[in-house]
């Protein structure tokens, strides 16, 4: 699914830097490409899964890894 729009209804209005707002229980949306304020694991606009954390460092390490020759 796509956005829709109705993700602005949800927009987190804080202006705090990006750790802050995981901390404060916003998400973020990749597709939406927003910050949330929401309760649930899913997207409500686009029904994605939303990011409840900061990028995690593993994903780093599987990316260097992979191009070790
Ligand atoms: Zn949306
Ligand atoms: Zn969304």
């Amino acid at each position: 699914m796509q956005c829709n729009g109705s993700c602005k209804t949800f927009k987190a209005t804080n202006n705090s830097a990006e750790y802050g707002r995981y901390e404060q229980g916003q998400k973020r949306c990749p597709t939406c490409e927003i910050f949330i304020e929401w309760e649930g694991l899913w997207c409500p606009c686009c029904g994605r899964l939303l990011r409840t954390k900061p990028r995690a460092r593993k994903l780093k390490n599987k990316l260097s890894l992979s191009r070790i020759r």
